[in-house]
């Protein structure tokens, strides 16, 4: 069976851990690059995006990290991870922090406000209706959440939300000589998915819906039988 990885320096990798122990899915925490080479997947769960990033830098893991990325196997940043997986984050307290990457979109840091405007809400995820239950939405949980401002053009927008009302809006300081924009839309992307990867700006692990643990673990079979199939063409030929 599929060995997935949870990233297990700081943040909810314990919530990841016992979502994936719930169905049944063998769970490896991950804190050193050499373990990257023993799981098919990896989780990287939310928490501090910039503390986080000091204890990667620590243990030296982001090359280790982005070859993974690239090597198209499974990966699903929630919140935290999210921000870890984007090509581009704005937003306060960015204090150039490095990041993975991989996904091609930009990411504010803290959309949301601050601890204390976490919020719950129900999202429709037309893609979950295909999981068990049949239904199509699910409960939000946004902690400090960041948001997806942008996407490019192969990624897929699963889930977004209502920017909240009263939020004040929103300067986005790019830097690097382009003017300063504000963020005017009425809604913001908050799920998406593109190839190997999957983020999301809320926290299922907090949840008891395994629906997105299920999501990610099909991603998993997907990408092993995709492996296979390679494999046994190069095995005759
Ligand atoms: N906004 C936080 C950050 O910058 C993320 C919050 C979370 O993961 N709950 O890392």
């Amino acid at each position: 069976a599929a060995v997935v990885g949870v990233l297990a320096l700081q943040g909810s990798y314990n919530e990841h851990m016992a979502a994936l122990r719930r169905i049944g899915a063998k769970g490896v925490e991950v804190r050193k690059p050499e373990q990257l080479l023993a799981v098919d997947s990896l989780i990287i769960p939310g928490g501090e995006s910039t503390t986080m990033a000091k204890l990667a830098n620590y243990d030296n893991l982001f090359p280790a990290l982005r070859e993974f990325v690239g090597t198209g196997k499974p990966v699903w940043g929630t919140c935290a991870g999210l921000i870890f997986l984007a090509n581009k984050a704005v937003g306060q307290k960015t204090g150039g922090q490095e990041l993975v990457g991989g996904l091609d979109c930009t990411v504010h840091r803290n959309f949301f406000g601050s601890q204390l405007q976490s919020f719950e809400t129900e999202l429709s995820v037309p893609m979950l209706a295909e999981k068990e239950g049949g239904s199509n939405t699910c409960r939000g949980v946004f902690i400090r959440a960041p948001a997806i401002l942008e996407v490019g053009q192969d990624v897929e927008v699963l889930a977004d939300c209502p920017v909240p009302a009263g939020r004040p809006s929103i300067t986005i300081t790019s830097g690097e000589g382009v003017e300063d924009q504000v963020y005017s839309k009425d809604r913001v992307i908050v799920a998406v998915r593109q190839g190997n990867i999957l983020a999301t700006a809320f926290h299922p692990e907090l949840t008891s819906d395994s629906r997105w643990h299920q999501l990610f673990l099909d991603m998993d079979k997907e990408s092993q039988a995709k492996a296979l199939a390679a494999l046994s063409l190069s095995a005759s030929s």
